[in-house]
């Protein structure tokens, strides 16, 4: 038996039924309503690498602090970082703030509302691109992220299939009217029913055009890659301490953390009474980073490139964007008796 296709008569079929899906199970999250091309920018920005569950807060308290893209435009570095505080992948958060300056200062408050276009704006690469012109501007885009890249592998039974490929292969997918509708489709299904594991096929209204599953072996689909451990980099985080202030430095911009504050960190262990080690997995690599309270007196070390450097009492420490690593070494600080209690976080 020839693996089923995309192809007439039986697209159509499955289109429908892709649809009809997605009006029943599509989760409800607030990025789905009020579809601006400012809401979806933000959201598809914070929602790379995180699960639409933990986005769902930070979107809620960014939308109340900056509900459109002129309130973003006119934001300072510090208040857009605290915002995206915990979310990771900093630099994202600058280039949101820099394309909003873009479309208000240059393009006068037009937002482009083509592929082409949307992508040379910064921070906008292919999948969002694709994202805000099908989800905010209705286009016929495919916007191809991890989900519909495995949902397009199983359906075309392709170990690695390139991305102009899925574009073309499920482009019939995509009905004249609302195509914005089936990408976003493909992305739940991507997310909920193709699972990278154990996918529910018995649930899904694509399971009739699916050549993976016809083969018995749809996990298969893509290949694995190979992965080799991520590196650990073991670092030590300087605290120094006049009273209740502490000496936190801005990193400087376009590095991992670019832009948010922290205590300086070194390689080298210095001198001073060590606390207890703290663990984070970035992308790359898994850090283990000692804080370690400086001898008193000890002079703190100056930011890097001539950068800020500030002794900061426990409230500026609280309203600075801190990344969750420097967060939980402050709060080892805290629970040490060095700093007073600090304000919870908004
Ligand atoms: S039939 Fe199974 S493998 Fe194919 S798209 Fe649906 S869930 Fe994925």
């Amino acid at each position: 038996m020839p693996p089923p296709s995309l192809a007439p008569p039986s697209v159509r079929p499955a289109r429908d039924a892709l649809l009809r899906w997605f009006a029943r199970h599509a989760r409800d999250f607030p990025w789905r309503h009020d579809r601006t091309p400012y809401r979806v920018l933000v959201a598809e920005a914070m929602l790379q690498q995180t699960r639409a569950e933990t986005v769902v807060p930070y979107f809620e308290r960014w939308m109340r602090a900056l509900p459109d893209l002129h309130a973003l435009a006119r934001a300072g570095p510090d208040t857009v970082l605290r915002l995206w505080e915990g979310l990771g992948y900093y630099r994202r958060a600058h280039a949101l703030r820099r394309a909003a300056q873009e479309v208000v200062h240059e393009r006068g408050g037009r937002f482009p509302d083509q592929e082409a276009e949307l992508r040379t704006l910064p921070g906008v690469g292919p999948y969002t691109a694709a994202a805000v012109a099908a989800f905010a501007f209705g286009r016929a885009a495919i916007a191809i992220d991890g989900n519909v890249r495995r949902v397009g592998a199983r359906l075309l039974a392709d170990p690695a299939p390139r991305d102009a490929d899925l574009r073309a292969h499920l482009a019939p997918l995509l009905p004249a009217r609302a195509p914005g509708r089936t990408t976003e489709a493909l992305i739940e299904l991507g997310a909920t029913v193709c699972r990278p594991t154990s996918p529910r096929c018995d649930l899904c209204p694509l399971a009739s055009v699916c050549s993976g599953r016809m083969y018995g072996r749809p996990e298969a689909f893509p290949a694995a890659g190979r992965r080799s451990p991520p590196r650990t980099r073991r670092r030590y985080a300087a605290l120094h301490l006049n009273g209740d202030r502490l000496w936190l430095i801005r990193r400087p911009e376009g590095g991992l953390l670019a832009g948010l504050w922290g205590p300086p960190q070194q390689e080298e262990p210095p001198p001073g009474r060590f606390l207890p080690e703290v663990a984070h997995r970035y992308s790359h690599f898994a850090l283990r980073l000692t804080p370690v309270v400086a001898t008193p007196g000890a002079p703190p070390p100056p930011p890097p490139d001539g950068g800020d450097g500030a002794w900061c009492d426990p409230a500026t420490v609280a309203e600075l964007p801190l990344s969750t690593v420097d967060r939980k070494v402050v709060a080892l600080a805290r629970d040490a008796g060095l700093l007073t209690v600090l304000p919870s976080r908004p």
